[in-house]
């Protein structure tokens, strides 16, 4: 009876799961898919709470209550800026579980199983410590980059593809000695060498990467996270977590797909590691440096280009974020479309630092869903547009990933800002962005930059309107 009500629940559980990426796979139904998740977890917990003996009770309560404690303050602390390296530190855990799961499983106690169980159970633990040993490294290192505890610029180790193919081809080996091993006084030894090599390996793989390949990697790496879920979800005879991991190592996975068509890299050579290290300087420029002069307006001068427009594309990226000036572009905004003004918005899909970052800050402003397009559906847009209103974005409207080559960023699909009648890029100063790339789109005929911190500007620009 308690066995059936714990299927049900699970059950229920993975439903909710999956209605909840169904949810957050839509702005305007994200809040419910959330609700989903948090509701399907807890039920997750509880089942298997429920599942236990009593005796293991007080154990699971002393891991879950700190850990839902440091969980809650932390993600209510974090900076929307600082969300990849929470995601990072997080898939870290998933690994270091699945590490410690295949060891419990090996070392602990087991019944007896035939010879054709026997080498299944070997492989889920073997794979399973694998997967998690490269996440756990792997997502420290990216945790480390991100914080800019660790350089951003890519470690080029000579030869290292022939240390990667080694490291795999040990790990291959050590993975034959595991099985041929008698017992597990044994077979431990050769499964701990090959937690620290793929540990190694995960490290390697990673600092090999590029800053500006970073969004990558995060969502490459929660994919792995996800699989090594599953892999713990096998070991452990657990439905829901094989359900559960392979639900967020097949997201993780099309999120990389996506991710890696908004930046120009290709899945393959990301799925081997060591990707984007032609590009992953952070200080690189073009090959050809932009020239020309700069013609800058000031606050006054782009109300009236926005007043005087009947169409605007307005362009948000990361300064924005770092300004929070959402708030008061949202109300910039409504004063345009009161006066009859087109305003659209263009998300990049690397726009701000983490995807969907622009989403979330529009509607934390409560800007209509209906004004937010995607960049595919409004590119061809922008050479009918009176002014594409750049806020605090710089790789991703910058025209040398189209016409140079020799570009770092050379192919990444951009937004075509630079068609537009004229074209306001609000910006601090003339430094450059993430991928640290000149941008020869401050030096167009048709580009007047607006110089000064995003939120100060709007609020000034507000305050025009307004008077
Ligand atoms: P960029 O980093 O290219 O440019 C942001 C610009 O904002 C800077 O040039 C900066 O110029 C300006 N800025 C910073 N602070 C302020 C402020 N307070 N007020 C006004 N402007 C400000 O951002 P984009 O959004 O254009 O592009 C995203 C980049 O980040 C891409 O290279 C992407 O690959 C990368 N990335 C994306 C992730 C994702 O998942 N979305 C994750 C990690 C990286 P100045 O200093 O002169 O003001």
């Amino acid at each position: 009876m308690q066995q059936s009500l714990i299927t049900i629940a699970y059950i229920a559980a993975s439903a909710l799961f999956i209605l909840s990426l169904g949810g957050l796979s839509r702005q305007e139904t994200a809040r419910r898919g959330n609700w989903y998740g948090i509701i399907g977890m807890l039920i997750a917990l509880i089942a298997t709470a429920a599942a236990m003996n009593v005796g293991g009770l007080p154990i699971l309560a002393a891991a879950l209550v700190p850990g839902l404690v440091i969980g809650a303050i932390l993600a209510s602390r974090v900076q929307m800026t600082s969300m990849p390296e929470l995601v990072a530190i997080l898939h870290s855990f998933v690994g270091l579980a699945a590490v410690l799961v295949g060891f419990a499983t090996y070392l602990g106690p087991h019944a007896a199983m035939t010879p054709a169980e026997k080498n299944l159970h070997l492989g889920e633990i073997f794979v399973g410590v694998c997967i998690g040993s490269i996440t756990f490294t792997g997502s420290v290192i990216a945790f480390l980059k991100l914080r800019g505890s660790l350089s951003g610029k890519p470690m080029l180790l000579p030869a290292r593809h022939l240390l990667n193919i080694i490291m795999l081809l040990v790990t291959i080996g050590l993975g034959v000695a595991f099985f041929m091993s008698p017992n597990e006084a044994s077979g431990q030894w050769p499964l701990l060498i090959a937690t620290i090599v793929t540990g190694i390996l995960g490290i390697h793989f990673i600092m090999a990467i590029g800053g500006a390949d970073m969004p990558v990697v995060v969502s490459m790496l929660n994919s792995y996270s996800g699989w090594a879920a599953a892999a713990a979800g096998f070991m452990l005879g657990n439905d829901l977590l094989i359900i559960t991991g392979a639900l967020v190592g097949s997201s993780g996975a099309i999120l990389s797909q996506i991710m890696c068509k908004g930046m120009n890299r290709s899945f393959v050579s990301v799925m081997l590691g060591g990707f984007g290290t032609e590009s992953g300087s952070s200080t690189s420029s073009g090959s050809q440096e932009p020239v020309g002069d700069v013609t800058s307006v000031d606050a006054t001068g782009a109300t009236e280009l926005l007043l005087d427009a009947k169409k605007i594309i307005i362009i948000p990226g990361y300064g924005l974020a770092v300004a929070q000036a959402q708030h008061s572009l949202a109300e910039v905004c409504k004063i345009l479309k009161e006066k009859g003004v087109d305003v659209k918005f263009a998300i990049h899909p690397v726009a701000g630092r983490l995807p969907g970052h622009m989403n979330v800050l529009l509607a934390e402003a409560n800007i209509p869903y209906d004004i937010v397009f995607e960049m595919d559906e409004v590119n061809d847009e922008f050479a009918a547009t009176d002014v594409a209103w750049v806020i605090g974005a710089n790789d991703i409207v910058n025209p040398s990933a189209m016409d140079d080559p020799g570009s770092p960023i050379a192919g990444m699909p951009v937004l075509h800002v630079w068609n537009a009648r004229t074209c306001i890029v609000m910006k601090r100063g003339m430094a450059s962005g993430y991928a640290g790339v000149d941008n020869p789109l401050f030096y167009k005929d048709n580009t007047q930059m607006l110089f000064g911190d995003a939120k100060k500007v709007v609020d000034e620009i507000l305050g025009v309107m307004r008077g």
